[in-house]
This record gives C-alpha cells, sequence and structure tokens, in this order.
C-alpha cells in the first residue's frame, strides 16, 4: 500500500508540470527564424484540443505558484514577444476562434515610435480584451550590457509609456533575445512590482518554478509540439558558472543536483551531449572549451528532455 502510495505520488509530480510558449511573428514568410504560419498555428492549436491540453492565461499559472499549489497537468499557456503587426493582423484571429487566451510583450520603443512591423497603441489595447499584456523593455537591447542604472532607465521609461497608453500596470516582463543574467533578474526583481518575470529557457512549471525566472519554449517554423510538450524543468542548482568567463574560456562546471543521481547527461554549445559523473549530489567538472558562440546553453539532466538551463551570454565590456 505504502509503495502504491509512493509510486502515484511519483508519477504525479513527474506529470505534473505546465508549458508556457512563446511565438513572434506570424504569417510573415519575410522572416523565417521568427515566424509561424497560420497553418502551423492551427496544428499546434488543434493539437492542444484533441489531446485535452487546457490553454489558460499566464496568470492562472502565476497564481498556482503563489499558492504554492500544485499546477495541474495538461496546462499550457501562450505568449507572444514584441507585438509585431503580424499578429494583430494574422494570429489574433486565430486565438479567438479557439477562445485561447495569450500573454502579449510590449517591445515599447517600437509601438511608440510606430516602427513600421509593430503593432499601434490602438492595436495593443484592442488585443488587451483577449489576453493580457506585458513589458519586453523600452529599447529591447541586451540586458546584461546595461549598468545597473541603464537598467532600470530603460524598464522606467518603458513602464510609463505602458501605463500613459494602455491604463494597465505591467504585472509582467519578459526578456528581450531571453538575456540576463543574476544581477539583470535582481534589479528587475527589486526595483519595480512586477509579479513575475520570463526568460527563454527549455523547461516547464511545476510547482518548485521561481516566478522570477519561468521557463519559456519557443515555437517557430514547423515544430513537433508533442516533442516540445515532453520537456520537463530538471531540478538542479547551479553553481558554476555565472557570468560568460572575460576570455571566453569556460573552466568549470559545478551543479547541485538530488544525490541519487550517480551520472547525467551534459550538453555544452557546440560540443556533443555527453555523460557526467555525479558524486554525493555535485557535479563538478574542469574544462577548457573555448566558448565561440556570444550565447552559450549548457544543460544538465537524466535524459535529452529532463534539462536544467544555465545560458551565458558574452557582455560588451
Ligand atoms: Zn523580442
Amino acid at each position: 500500500m505504502k509503495y502504491l502510495f509512493l509510486l502515484l505520488l511519483s508519477i504525479s509530480y513527474i506529470f505534473a508540470n505546465a508549458h508556457i510558449f512563446v511565438y513572434h511573428r506570424f504569417a510573415d514568410d519575410r522572416y523565417q527564424s521568427a515566424n509561424t504560419t497560420i497553418k502551423e498555428l492551427t496544428k499546434q492549436f488543434e493539437y492542444f484540443k484533441q489531446n485535452n491540453y487546457e490553454v489558460v492565461s499566464l496568470s492562472k499559472i502565476l497564481d498556482k505558484l503563489e499558492n504554492k499549489e500544485t499546477i495541474p497537468d495538461k496546462w499550457v499557456a501562450l505568449t507572444i514577444d514584441d507585438a509585431y503587426k503580424s499578429f494583430y493582423d494574422n494570429g489574433l484571429e486565430i486565438f479567438k476562434q479557439y477562445n485561447y487566451p495569450f500573454s502579449l510583450f510590449v517591445y515599447v520603443e517600437a509601438t511608440e515610435k510606430k516602427y513600421g512591423d509593430f503593432m499601434t497603441w490602438e492595436e495593443i489595447n484592442e488585443a488587451s480584451k483577449y489576453g493580457e499584456i506585458g513589458l519586453h523593455s523600452y529599447s529591447h537591447d541586451r540586458l546584461q550590457n546595461f549598468s545597473k542604472q541603464e537598467l532600470i532607465a530603460d524598464t522606467q521609461h518603458a513602464y510609463d509609456i505602458f501605463v500613459k497608453n494602455t491604463n494597465i500596470k505591467p504585472l509582467t516582463y519578459a526578456y528581450p533575445y531571453g538575456e540576463y543574467n543574476e544581477d539583470v533578474k535582481e534589479t528587475l526583481k527589486n526595483n519595480f512590482p512586477f509579479r513575475s518575470i520570463l526568460n527563454q529557457n527549455t523547461g516547464s512549471i511545476n510547482s518548485k518554478t521561481d516566478i522570477y525566472d519561468i521557463p519559456r519554449i519557443a515555437l517557430v517554423g514547423e515544430v513537433n509540439i508533442n516533442h516540445k510538450l515532453r520537456y520537463k524543468t530538471f531540478d538542479a542548482k547551479w553553481i558554476e558558472p555565472n557570468f560568460f568567463p572575460k576570455d571566453g574560456i569556460l573552466r568549470n562546471i559545478k551543479v547541485s543536483v538530488d544525490p541519487k543521481y550517480k551520472s547525467l547527461k551534459l550538453y555544452i554549445t557546440g560540443e556533443k551531449w555527453q555523460d557526467v559523473k555525479v558524486k554525493d549530489g555535485i557535479i563538478d567538472l574542469d574544462l577548457d572549451i573555448y566558448l565561440k558562440n556570444a550565447r552559450t546553453r549548457i544543460l544538465i539532466g537524466p535524459d535529452v528532455f529532463t534539462i536544467s538551463n544555465n545560458i551565458i551570454n558574452k557582455t560588451k565590456n
């Protein structure tokens, strides 16, 4: 009986994961690397519908996290970054048809200065009848290049213009390019009344997820949505690296994990997946790898779908 209970408990733990996806452009084939066609979007929405996924608002997931409640199985939330006009012109209609809520993250400078490809404030206000809206910075710069003062100034500027034009106080923030580090996260968390901050790391949401570090899975082009829904966040605490190494050479990876693991899989951008040993809950690797990419993902987990991300980005200075 006891074992049955433990078995059921572990099964519910494994499956109690929500997924948050992020889209950019819709039916805009000028930009293949950011586009989702209407055919593809409809295919994904049909998949959710036919497989009993419940598409909920981001707020609903945040409520669960704040109340430390278990996130129901099969919850999905949909987000859209940048507020491109193609969402308003092409994507929104499909969201309305399926009655699926969304969170739209506004690149404030682009809307304010009426850059051609972006929604106007009127369109954002119209869209907000069907979904939630949040901030995606003022300048859409890489935040890790800002000083603390510059980051606060950029965010305050975005915040004020957003409130003036929508009458809504933004409660959520999504990092431009999904790029951040601990300093960026702490500055936004401590200086603004955001309820939640979202990144763009592949993973899932469960009751242990940090509400200021919410993973989102990017959906671009044709995807196998069933595969994307298999991703789960692996519980790990990263000790090293914290920042992109100044000389570009990655020398140490140190991660604390559940001591029950004796071996895990590790991936570093530009390298192959490899097996690494865990000793008493610690992975401690001495390396000498020159990082060719300004954005390097380091993943660790028991399998390629159950992962913890550490993404380090090169800074300008
Ligand atoms: Zn963006």
